[in-house]
């Protein structure tokens, strides 16, 4: 049984007072809607995850990086390191977004060397898949996620890829207000699932969990989660806002199902 997971990434979003109002105005929210039964993380910028992690501390809430480097330290300007991330209290780590691919270059290689580091010093790898409309239309989806989680994934113990997240988030979905059909994305996690089965064996493809992303709102979590291999979702735009956010927590209750 997979426990269902909504992740908000907020990308180059909200300052450290806007973090703080936004987990007060969560837990406001929460209280007064049972969402029990689903796991939370927030992942805000950098400067913000020591302000968010105090904020959801005893709450269940994680927290999550959005990058990280794979080294532990060095002469990288602007990167941030695995033990970093854990020591500002980060439980998990967004690895390999489709805006890191194709705005920061990073391949399946330096997803892989990511995902290791994360592992290492105890971050859940939340590792981020999807295809874009020109490979879409190539008829090329199953190709380009099997390449990105043999990529990405390569020489992982079965354990540990059923303790991670992968998130399938199309390219052509992400910020453009075009969801996948429930139908595309059921294909698609169903083939995350039997390639990590074929790769690692069928536990660790039961256990680990696969979110969908691309804009996802309240008004379509329920049936986007309703798909059996759907665990939850990845959401941009639609979770900076705590309401929308918070709908879309107990929407997520049915993930997985
Ligand atoms: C994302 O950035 O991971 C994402 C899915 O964005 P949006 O929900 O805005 O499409």
């Amino acid at each position: 049984m997979r426990t269902p997971l909504l992740a908000a990434n907020w990308k180059m979003y909200k300052t450290v007072a806007e973090a703080e109002a936004f987990v007060l105005a969560l837990l406001d929210l929460a209280e007064g809607v049972e969402v029990g039964g689903v796991e939370v993380v927030i992942a805000p910028p950098f400067t913000a995850l020591s302000a968010v992690a105090a904020g959801v501390v005893d709450t269940g809430i994680g927290v999550a990086g959005q990058d990280l480097h794979a080294e532990a330290e060095g002469a990288f300007t602007g990167a941030i390191s695995a033990g970093m991330l854990v020591e500002a209290g980060a439980t998990h780590v967004i690895i390999g977004h489709s805006e890191r691919r194709r705005l920061f270059g990073d391949t399946d290689d330096a997803v892989n060397r990511k995902t290791k580091a994360a592992l290492a010093a105890g971050l859940i790898p939340i590792v981020c898949v999807g295809e874009t409309l020109e490979e879409r239309d190539g008829g090329e989806m199953p190709a380009v996620l099997t390449r990105q989680l043999r990529g990405g994934l390569d020489g992982l113990s079965a354990e540990q890829v059923g303790g991670l997240v992968v998130a399938y988030e199309p390219v052509w979905a992400i910020g453009t207000g075009r969801t996948a059909s429930t139908a595309q994305a059921g294909e698609a996690h169903a083939h995350i699932r039997s390639t990590l089965g074929d790769a690692f064996g069928a536990d660790a493809a039961d256990s680990c969990r696969i979110l969908y992303g691309g804009s996802v709102k309240p008004g379509n979590v329920r049936e986007l989660v309703a798909e059996a291999d759907v665990d939850g979702a990845l959401v941009g735009g639609a979770s900076l806002d705590p309401e929308s956010f918070h709908q879309i927590v107990a929407g997520g209750r049915g993930a997985g199902l």
